[in-house]
């Protein structure tokens, strides 16, 4: 690899561009690990100060606090955060240029720039931070508004609930299923509770953004890349090819995790739940290039459940196999909520955990890679 021939003295820099929930786990993972401090500078390239908590986004339009967490409180002291926007990756001189600043040099460079909706014209999306004042303007005042959810995932599941249970008149749209990812029990509780709650969910409809209604869109993801000069490879939806060591089989010294990437495995669905474990999978791999030992013979995430939340006083929890496939109870109402509300705590709190101490966040270990 790239750290061969270098000088005893030489620093490993890696640079990492995206502070969400895989960036952030990378970024804390390798410079809290404690033989490999002296030997390498972790750069942390971040658009903005803070990591959004996007799991809470849909929580967060009936009130006027952002799900924001301070993102000097949540990483590791050695951590050279860099408060700028990543526009390419110079792949010749192996410098990451940014809109406002100089180049910074990397030996390693790791993509955690997420993704963003694909919203057309005439819908609001629900994606970033961004997106939540337009929605809160739109919400304010507007009882009467009937709001379409577009798009019956999970995301779509929770914002409709959301809105339903605070008594706007609200339906969930899809071209197939609503909570077609779910298994049947499971789409079945969600559908009854989205109903009880006065959401009308509606199957098999395409449908475009309408005047008098306000569209929210949450049907389908783009991933967010920076471009590379010259070009890595990339799969049909945009995200950057990794192969099982979430290396870019054009250049190994790019690595991308979270939803911007397309690793080997069927099974990864865009998630928090694979960001972290991404994020891991991604540093134990660096650290193992800078302490110069066998990389992890395992490299496969998965997954334990799906998470689902049905308003504030109900959720949903449905186990799933390490490779996504529903396989054991489902549990729902305010217990299930409370099981969500857990997994959402903890998730800063493994970031926090991993500032900490390398190692600490348990891996989600999906089929063998
Ligand atoms: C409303 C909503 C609810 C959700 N609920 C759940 C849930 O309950 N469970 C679950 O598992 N998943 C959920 N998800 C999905 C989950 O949030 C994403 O899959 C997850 O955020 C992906 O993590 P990431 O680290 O890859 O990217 P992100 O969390 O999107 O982080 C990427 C970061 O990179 C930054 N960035 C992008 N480009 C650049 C650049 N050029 N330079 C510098 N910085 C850059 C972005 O600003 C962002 O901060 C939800 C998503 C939404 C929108």
């Amino acid at each position: 690899m790239c750290l061969m021939g270098m000088s005893p003295t030489h620093r490993t820099t890696i640079v990492i561009i995206g502070a969400g929930y895989a960036g952030t786990m990378a970024a804390n993972r390798i410079a809290s690990h404690p033989m490999v401090t002296t030997l390498t500078r972790v750069r942390l390239i971040s658009a903005s100060a803070h990591l959004v908590e996007r799991i809470r986004l849909h929580e967060a339009l009936r009130t006027e606090e952002d799900p924001v967490r301070s993102l000097p409180e949540l990483l590791n002291p050695t951590i050279d955060l860099v408060i700028g926007r990543a526009t390419s990756i110079d792949r010749k001189r192996g410098v990451v240029h940014l809109s406002d600043g100089d180049p910074i040099p990397f030996d390693q460079v790791v993509l955690a720039t997420g993704s963003t909706s694909r919203a057309p014209a005439g819908a609001l999306p629900i994606s970033g931070i961004a997106d939540l004042q337009p929605l809160r303007d739109e919400l304010v005042g507007s009882s009467h508004t009937r709001i379409r959810v577009v798009g019956g995932g999970l995301t779509g599941i929770e914002t409709a609930a959301e809105l339903a249970e605070q008594r706007f008149d609200v339906e969930i749209v899809d071209s197939g299923t609503v909570g077609s990812h779910l298994g049947a029990r499971a789409r079945k509780q969600a559908s009854r509770q989205l109903r009880r709650l006065g959401c009308t969910v509606t199957d098999n409809h395409m449908c475009q953004p309408e005047p008098g209604m306000l569209t929210i869109w949450t049907a389908g993801f783009a991933p967010v890349t920076v471009p590379c000069d010259p070009p890595v490879s990339t799969s049909s939806d945009g995200r950057i090819v990794v192969n099982r060591f979430l290396r870019s089989p054009t250049d190994p010294r790019i690595t991308a995790i979270g939803d911007c990437a397309a690793p080997p495995a069927p099974h990864l669905r865009p998630s928090c739940a694979s960001a972290l474990s991404l994020g891991a999978v991604a540093a134990d791999i660096l650290i193992s290039d800078v302490l110069k030992t066998p990389p992890p013979s395992n490299t496969g995430v998965g997954y334990v459940m799906r998470c689902v939340s049905l308003g504030r006083n109900c959720g949903l929890v449905e186990h799933v196999s390490p490779d996504d496939v529903p396989n054991g109870p489902v549990l729902t109402g305010r217990t299930a909520r409370r099981v969500k509300d857990w997994v959402m705590d903890r998730t800063t709190q493994w970031l926090i955990e991993e500032a900490q101490r390398s190692g600490s966040y348990r891996i989600v270990r999906g089929p063998a890679q």
